[in-house]
């Protein structure tokens, strides 16, 4: 089957690079020439482990390309995947001109029928615009084909996207015809070996799930986030109490680890688009908006421990950050707490040097130059007041402690992501703090 991917980014790469891997014709086509330019010569937009190699495999075998040109690219597609950004507008809801530009053009240059399936977070009623737009476009050319929409959800994971996208929990596929359910059964048969659903329905049902599926992910974080916050006040541990709950299967473990907030290109935007969405329905989303509270007080939770044991005036004073981007095994840095940490800090006076394994080159684009930047974990230390782990890349999690305290000017460490036992750093002769824990 013949496949075009509109928009080649964290979705849209991992999206055609995996469908060319199991037989597809995929083209994956986007509007930044560079990137266009630089995947066809092997070199990846983002860091995403396993990405390159069926990149490399699938360009190579011919069954992958890239392309500027969507008009080029849908000849004879059965499938177009829009995939591009829908980011915030000012307001907060999802901006959805890149989706409808996107739709416009299917319109103007598919040569046949063909089913235009929307991987972007969209929110509900989405479809019947990218629908309005694709016709607008069909009926001024007087064409005799029609386009059929659906609606397609991403729920992958940046950092584990390969395998969420190669096996899959589910596929959620909103669609409102048979010939579009039959061609989405084909494209996806492949990833469902594993057993797990291909789940259709109708389209606002499977663009409400995307929306609901974050919500309810941001909601255990900002919780548990609310109860460290109280057990550092009660003297309870969190890491006692995340075990307690999490071994409920009711409750379960996952997305119940504390920190310093959820970031990322999702989580904060769909929260706040699906409140917008939801008010504009007189409906208000009460409470999505005290998770959003909650999670830009919790960016800012180490600041406080910060100020509780330096004071308020941090002039003079020099941190070193471990880790930037918003979580581990992505150089992803949009909406990373470390971008709040090095707003207050400097805010402050002090000073910060921060290693990361994979975002130092994203980090520059949105931080620059107000912090400075190191190489390797232990040089990032030097003379610094304390240390501030941020995100748990595995690389951190066991390191010589020894050396860490001869780099530092002072033992102290500031867990964002507990990661470490307080027991174990005591013992080695570190003020240590973390988040919710004794
Ligand atoms: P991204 O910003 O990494 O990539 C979007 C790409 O679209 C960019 O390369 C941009 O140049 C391109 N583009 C914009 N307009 C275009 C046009 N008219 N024609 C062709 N290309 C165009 O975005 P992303 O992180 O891949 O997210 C895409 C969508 O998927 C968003 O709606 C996001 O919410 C959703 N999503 C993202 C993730 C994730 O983990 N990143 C997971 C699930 C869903």
């Amino acid at each position: 089957m013949k496949v075009t991917v509109v928009g080649t980014g964290y979705v849209g790469l991992v999206t055609g690079a995996c469908l060319a891997d199991v037989g597809m014709r995929v083209t994956c086509v986007d509007t930044d020439h560079d990137k266009i330019t630089n995947l066809k010569k092997g070199i990846l937009p983002i860091y995403e482990p396993g990405l390159k190699d069926i990149v490399d495999r699938n360009f190579k075998s011919g069954r992958l390309n890239f392309s500027t040109s969507l008009k080029d690219a849908i000849s004879e597609s059965k499938v177009a995947f829009i995939a591009v950004g829908t980011p915030p507008g000012e307001d907060g809801s999802a901006d959805l001109k890149y989706v409808l530009s996107v739709a416009s053009e299917i319109g103007m240059y598919s040569n046949g029928y063909l089913v235009s399936v929307t991987k972007s977070t969209v929110p509900v009623g989405t479809a019947s615009k990218v629908k309005n737009a694709i016709n607008g476009e069909l009926q001024r050319r007087k064409v005799e084909f029609s386009i059929d929409v659906a609606s397609n959800p991403e729920f992958l994971k940046e950092g584990a996207a390969i395998d969420d996208f190669m096996k899959p929990d589910r596929i959620v596929c909103g669609v409102d015809s048979e010939q579009a359910k039959s061609i989405l059964n084909t494209l996806f048969k492949p990833f469902i070996l594993n057993g797990h659903p291909l789940l259709f329905m109708d389209i606002p049902s499977a663009e409400m799930t995307k929306y609901a599926a974050n919500a309810m992910l941001a909601t255990k974080i900002s919780f548990i986030n609310d109860i460290a916050n109280l057990c550092e006040l009660t003297g309870a541990d969190v890491n006692n109490v995340r075990k307690g709950i999490g071994s409920d299967v009711r409750i379960g473990n996952s997305f119940i680890y504390p920190g310093i907030g959820y970031g990322g290109s999702c989580f904060p935007k769909d929260v706040k688009a699906l409140v917008k969405s939801s008010a504009a329905l007189g409906h208000k989303l009460r409470i999505l908006e005290a998770v959003e509270d909650v999670n830009n007080n919790q960016k800012t939770i180490l600041i406080k421990k910060i100020i509780k044991k330096f004071g308020e005036d941090l002039k003079g004073k020099h941190f070193a950050f471990w880790g930037l981007s918003f979580k581990p095994e992505t150089d992803d840095m949009r909406e990373a707490p470390s971008i709040v940490m090095v707003d207050e800090l400097t805010k402050r006076g002090a000073t910060v040097c921060a290693y990361d394994p994979e975002a130092i080159h994203e980090a520059k684009k949105i931080i620059g130059e107000k912090i400075t930047y190191s190489k390797d974990a232990y040089s990032a230390l030097k003379n610094a007041d304390a240390l501030l782990l941020l995100t748990e890349w595995r690389e951190f999690r066991s390191p010589d402690w020894k050396k860490v305290k001869d780099e530092l000017k002072s033992p102290i460490l500031f867990d964002g992501r507990n990661i470490y036992e307080s027991s174990e750093l005591s013992s080695n002769g570190f003020i240590y703090a973390g988040i919710g824990v004794k």
